[in-house]
């Protein structure tokens, strides 16, 4: 962006973050569930919003405390409300964690391809950005990343897992290696936790003993509330102390809170979606895969898949059909993310007629 407003002089020439909102039939291209709360949930939400509504005159509770208890019972692992912290989705979580950790003269490190708004929080909160190496499968490699870690010393790592936009999980073993090796925080994401395939274990295991160690989830994905902006931690109470320096007072509204909490009573019922998800995710590494592509194994809900040659026109071929996907600017490859098995289908036939097209 160029001003002629007085913009800070790191910020000019960039541009701001944003997946294309474009209104066509099939949308698989932000990760988000494809199913809408039911009726009986979108009830129960307009109710509490109702109730809270009365009481808007008022301040919301600046700790969200109940919440915050709901979600350390949601997350079990023997989780405490004092180390579960909770905004306005996980990316303003992201925001304050750099906040009181990264800024000025400090620096944060992370493995691209990975959540780009890593990055770009780092720096709009002046955080130097480092960038370590992930391996051309989209795997970490242990010993590289830890001799990475302890050459840098970064003040905060960021381990996306499973990855956006890759789909890989990290074994336990590799955070707890770059644990070891950091003297910074160590931030695993794990915005798609939900949707790993069976024997992938939380990070959420490792935080006993690991008071660095911290754990961002999110209501946006396996939730179906992206919406609703509602991101949370889990991490050691002291590390959530440090939050309160920096987080707005009263950031997050009470119908915010009082919706989200609705939302976690029926978790049952929205976790349903993720087993349907999953299985859709499956289907598509193996339908892409016949196709002729290279598919990433996948533990999120989404696919990348590769072996485009100009991905940017395998893209606008699958706009042109009406199914809206990801270019996330790596050469040869698309992210497609799991939608109804009607909207995979329509992907699928699309993908097929394009590729044939291409050949
Ligand atoms: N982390 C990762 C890895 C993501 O992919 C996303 C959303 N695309 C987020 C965090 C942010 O999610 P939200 O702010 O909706 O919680």
């Amino acid at each position: 962006m160029d001003t002629f407003l007085p913009l800070r002089d790191d910020l000019r020439g960039r541009s701001a973050y944003g997946a294309p909102q474009l209104d066509v039939p099939v949308r698989l291209n932000t990760n988000e569930n494809p199913y809408g709360p039911s009726p009986a949930l979108a009830a129960d939400l307009a109710a509490a919003v109702a109730l809270a509504a009365s009481e808007l005159n008022r301040y919301p509770d600046r700790d969200a405390t109940a919440l915050r208890a709901d979600l350390a019972a949601y997350l079990g692992h023997n989780l405490t409300p004092n180390q579960i912290w909770a905004a306005n989705g996980s990316n303003e979580i992201l925001q304050q964690l750099l906040m009181a950790f990264g800024g000025a003269g400090r620096t944060a490190m992370g493995f691209e391809p990975s959540y780009s708004m890593h990055r770009l929080i780092s720096l709009a909160t002046q955080t130097d950005w480092v960038e370590g190496y992930r391996e051309n499968d989209f795997t970490l490699d242990p010993e590289r990343v830890v001799a990475e870690v302890s050459a840098a010393q970064p003040d905060v790592v960021f381990l996306t897992s499973p990855n956006n936009p890759t789909g890989t999980a990290l074994d336990l073993s590799v955070i707890e290696a770059v644990y070891e090796a950091a003297t910074g925080i160590v931030v695993v994401d794990e915005a798609y936790a939900e949707f790993a395939r069976d024997g992938v274990p939380s990070a959420l295991t490792l935080l006993p003993g690991r008071p660095r160690l911290v754990v961002t989830r999110t209501m946006s994905k396996a939730f179906s509330m992206a919406g609703l902006r509602v991101g949370y931690l889990a991490a050691d109470p002291e590390l959530v102390d440090c939050l309160l320096l920096v987080r707005l007072p009263y950031h997050l509204s009470e119908l915010t809170q009082a919706a989200a909490r609705v939302a976690l009573k029926h978790a049952p019922e929205l976790l349903n979606t993720v087993g349907t998800l999953r299985a859709e995710r499956d289907r598509l590494v193996s339908e892409i895969t016949a196709l002729g592509c290279r598919v990433v194994p996948s533990d999120a809900n989404f696919v990348l898949f590769g072996g485009l040659g100009d991905q940017t026109v395998t893209w606008q071929g699958l706009l042109d059909r009406g199914v809206l996907i990801r270019d996330v600017g790596l050469t040869g490859w698309l992210r497609v993310t799991a939608g109804t098995p009607e909207e995979n289908d329509a992907f699928l036939a699309a993908l097929a007629d394009v590729l044939r097209e291409q050949l």
